[in-house]
């Protein structure tokens, strides 16, 4: 009788120990899925930087370069901390299982070491994953410094949330990001223009010094666009 409630108590924390483990497994796999994947961003975005239509100044690539590593350093640290971490924790767990078998009293004890190691698993994971989001926003960092997204069709810039390309027309599948090319063009001011669809009627403005913006972002329509605000301010008296 004895023997059976032990191995039943052996049975649940075996058990639970499992769960414990295939829960920290499971993030473990996604935040490297994740930290994979900025690092892959990182990278295509650097090699576009450095071989892209503008040559950027060395500085800033080394500046770059040297805060890329940085943070890649310190997700690797945490990376490696919490892999050792899980190592141990299933070298312990294999022991204290075992361990069940000839001590049941020490129980309360093991159970004990479960929820700190789940607990210092949480801190852990937080603190990698605090690194993963801080890399991920130096991403964001160099993409509006550098980069701006643009039609896949035509690759003139893409508005958030724009259906159609306002320039082509094309619907808007995934935009692509781009480097940005600086221009400084001397010609007319910028203008005021209103455009408005005339297949749904959906109407914005611009300000720019040539417009290209000939169809509607949201259904795709030919759009009219009417001339400079500023000459018609007559019309308001
Ligand atoms: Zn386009
Ligand atoms: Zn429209």
């Amino acid at each position: 009788m004895a023997d059976i409630e032990f191995n039943n108590s052996q049975m649940h924390f075996s058990d639970r120990m499992t769960k414990v483990y295939t829960s920290i497994n499971e993030q473990i796999e996604l935040f490297e899925k994740r930290q994979h994947d900025a690092l892959k961003i990182y990278t295509d975005l650097f090699d576009a930087l450095i071989h892209g239509p503008l040559s950027h100044s060395d500085i800033t690539t080394e500046r770059i370069d040297f805060e890329g590593h940085r943070h890649m350093e310190e997700m690797h640290a945490y990376e490696s901390e919490i892999i050792n971490q899980f190592s141990s924790f299933m070298k312990d767990s294999d022991q204290i299982i075992h361990d069940l078998e000839y001590d049941p009293d020490s129980k309360a004890k093991l159970i004990h070491f479960l929820e700190v190691m789940e607990s210092s698993f949480r801190t852990s994971m937080e603190s990698w994953e605090k690194t993963i989001a801080r890399f991920e926003a130096f991403i964001e960092d160099i993409k509006n410094s550098f980069f701006r997204l643009v039609c896949m069709n035509c690759n003139n810039t893409y508005i958030y949330g724009d259906k159609y390309c306002r320039y082509c027309g094309a619907p808007m599948g995934t935009p692509i990001f781009i480097v940005d090319v600086r221009e400084c063009i001397y010609g007319p001011k910028p203008v005021i223009r209103t455009h408005v669809c005339s297949e749904c009627g959906y109407s914005w403005e611009n300000c720019v010094m040539i417009d290209r913006e000939r169809w509607c972002p949201m259904c795709g329509g030919k759009v009219k666009v009417s001339g400079d605000l500023f000459s018609g301010l007559g019309d308001l008296f």
